[in-house]
């Protein structure tokens, strides 16, 4: 779906979709499209903008990424509103008093025309992912002395610290 400013010049453009698990490229091999990715909401081109395009609504999808510190994948719902704003991006600057107020989300451009919905639903999963992106709360990561992921295997590498003296002299 593409929403061309030609057709926001005519009239908004209500929306209702679903994509199909893995049909949204994340552009990022760490995250997938897990779940079917289903949203609605509305786009239109603002009046007194030069040619400004809000694309609000909402999508509820879940994401699979690699957990941050065990490197397992790990999913992710993602069940929120969204309102993105998207500027002709040979416009450049604009003049101060078309500016949004304060309240604005976030702001991106656009080219060709328009803004395809697929890109826009990318741009929002990729905000809306944790900062830190954990498997569980008390994720427990790889261990940094034998590798072997202490979620699913008690190593015993804490209990017989290494010498830091013949760690040095290992490594010759
Ligand atoms: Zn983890
Ligand atoms: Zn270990």
């Amino acid at each position: 779906m593409f929403f061309s400013v030609r057709d926001l010049e005519v009239k908004k453009i209500h929306f209702e979709t679903e994509y199909p698990a893995g049909e949204i490229d994340f552009l990022d091999p760490g995250v997938e499209q897990y779940s079917v990715l289903k949203t609605r909401g509305v786009a239109e081109l603002l009046s007194n903008t030069l040619g400004e395009i809000r694309v609000k609504g909402h999508l509820d999808v879940t994401i699979q990424a690699a957990c941050d510190r065990c490197l397992e994948p790990a999913q992710f719902p993602v069940d929120s509103d969204f309102d993105l704003f998207y500027r002709p991006a040979e416009s450049g600057v604009l003049p101060e008093e078309a500016r949004i107020d304060d309240g604005e989300l976030e702001i991106a451009f656009y080219e060709e025309g328009g803004v395809a919905l697929k890109d826009v639903l990318r741009e929002f999963v990729l905000l809306a992912m944790p900062m830190r992106k954990l498997c569980r709360e008390d994720c427990r990561g790889i261990c940094p002395l034998c590798g072997s992921n202490r979620n699913l295997m008690e190593c015993r590498c804490e209990e017989k610290p290494v010498d830091s003296r013949w760690a040095a002299l290992k490594n010759i």
